[in-house]
């Protein structure tokens, strides 16, 4: 407090002035409301840090004016000192339970009053000390919440990314995180690099069903912004950001009506290059983004970041253990399972075949004279024709049937829950078609036939893959023998 301000209602006009008088002598600033009347209108504009009033000898009008300051916010700390005519009787003392602060009887010795008028401003100075502090105590504590708020967020969060989830995945979780714990509508992850022309959104909380769409670059000027900085690009006013200067003017010219009202375009990096960015807007009739928002998605987008690092790292081991599978089990010249998978694929089925009391057959496919094949027309056309052939085979195969490359120029074809009558009649199919297509021309001989051997085992005799393979065998060598282009059981 500076100068002290009090403010006398008193109707005694000598006393008031002599009052006036004296405080002013010792520093205060003094207002008079002539008359004790009208005491509410003088506190609004005199603002006093001390009332005096005289409550006369009608103090239910005092107790009155009492109880409705004390119901006002503003006065309701404002000490009060009641003067009174009266000895201070029962009656007067009323006004202290009404919420005056101090009582004083007239006439009264000058020192008395002016040690009163100290002692009511230091309780008034303290009382405005302590409220500054709980006030600031207030605010303190909202932040601390908010901040508390918002570690419960991150580490909620945490927990969700640390799961087994796609990097796709994640980047549903990450937007849709940040939309909730900020409170916003839209919050999308755009995956691009600094210079690109295109992005693509990867994922979109405002639109959960949204796969891969491409964006034109040239019409986010806050991403490439926050893609060639490196640093988050926050806009609290898109309206009059100089940021959108271009963009506004386009926006004019389709009479565009924009409603995003302000944006906050983060950038991340993946392996240490910049990847993308997360991208929160608000609209027109909701809160603009703020600082502490941007340093919110930044902590969130920063630990969800090392998630997807993790993620992506396993995705790409997972595709190439994949495809190294996918090799170790195909033949590369025909791309049909190889020997080794056969063999697997054998043993399950027979094993299914078992335990579901099924029939299944197997054909042993061996190439004509191949080896004059090779001598005539040469090595590549030889590798052609059986390319050809497998082509035929996985035509005429379903697709439970397994197709693979026993060796050389032999094929089997094992087909699942098939007796020896249906077994015949693809082994038949597939020995027209291979001479059909040779006839055709779209084998490189124009004349190419097949053998096959068919074995069939049922549910109650089943042997060893091993064996079912050699019946197979034996079967093809006698069609061999009955003069080739022929199935033989
Ligand atoms: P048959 O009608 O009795 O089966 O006579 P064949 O000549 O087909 O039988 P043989 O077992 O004597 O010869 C198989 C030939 O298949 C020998 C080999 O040159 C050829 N062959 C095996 N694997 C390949 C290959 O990957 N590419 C090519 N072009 N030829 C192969
Ligand atoms: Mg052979
Ligand atoms: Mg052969």
């Amino acid at each position: 407090m500076d100068r002290a301000r009090i403010l006398i209602a008193d109707e005694d006009f000598v006393l008031s002035r002599t009052l006036t008088w004296l405080l002013r002598d010792q520093g205060y600033d003094v207002a008079v409301a002539p008359g004790g009347r009208g005491v509410m209108d003088h506190l609004k504009v005199t603002s006093p840090d001390l009332l005096m009033i005289d409550v006369g000898d009608q103090p239910a009008d005092g107790y009155q004016l009492l109880e409705r300051m004390r119901g006002e916010e503003q006065w309701r700390d404002m000490p009060v000192l009641v003067m009174s005519p009266q000895a201070p009787d029962e009656m007067s003392m009323q006004v202290l339970k009404f919420g005056a602060t101090d009582f004083l009887s007239k006439p009264f010795h000058v020192r008395e009053l002016l040690a009163r008028v100290r002692m009511q401003l230091r309780v008034r100075r303290e009382i405005l000390h302590a409220r500054h502090a709980l006030r600031s105590t207030e605010v303190e504590l909202a932040q601390v919440r908010t901040e508390a708020e918002k570690r419960r967020q991150l580490v909620d969060i945490l927990q969700e990314v640390h799961g087994d989830f796609s990097p796709e995945e994640l980047y549903h979780i990450l937007t849709r995180r940040v939309a909730h714990a900020l409170d916003i509508s839209h919050c999308s992850l755009i995956l691009a690099r600094p210079g690109d022309e295109l992005g693509i959104v990867a994922a979109a909380y405002e639109t959960p069903g949204l796969r891969h769409l491409e964006i034109e670059l040239k019409r986010y000027p806050e991403i490439r912004a926050a893609l060639e900085s490196s640093l988050p690009v926050l806009v609290e006013d898109v309206a009059t950001s100089p940021l959108y200067a271009e963009a506004r003017e386009e926006w004019t010219i389709a009479s565009n009506d924009v409603k995003v009202r302000s944006v906050i375009a983060l950038p991340f990096r993946i392996d240490g290059m910049e990847a993308g960015v997360v991208f929160l807007r608000t609209l027109d009739g909701e809160p603009s983004l703020k600082v502490s928002d941007v340093d919110f998605a930044d902590d969130v987008v920063k630990a969800a970041v090392s998630a997807i690092q993790r993620a992506q790292a396993m995705e790409s081991t997972r595709a190439d253990n994949e495809r190294l599978e996918v090799l170790a089990l195909t033949d590369s010249l025909t791309q049909t399972l190889n020997r080794r998978a056969l063999m697997d694929r054998l043993d399950s089925e027979l094993d299914r075949a078992r335990r579901y009391s099924l029939s299944l057959s197997l054909l042993m496919v061996d190439l004509d004279h191949f080896k004059a094949v090779n001598d005539s027309f040469g090595h590549l056309a030889g590798d052609e024709a059986l390319r050809g052939v497998a082509r035929v085979l996985q035509r005429e195969a379903r697709s439970v049937d397994v197709v693979a490359r026993y060796g050389g120029e032999e094929f089997v074809v094992i087909l699942p829950e098939t007796g020896e009558d249906g077994a015949v009649k693809v082994a038949e199919r597939i020995r027209a078609r291979v001479a059909e297509q040779a006839t055709e021309g779209l084998l490189p001989m124009p004349a190419l036939t097949v053998s096959v051997g068919v074995a069939t085992v049922l549910s109650t005799q089943i042997q060893a893959p091993e064996e079912l393979i050699a019946l197979a065998d034996e079967a093809l060598y006698r069609a061999k023998a009955q003069g080739r282009n022929r199935v033989c059981t």
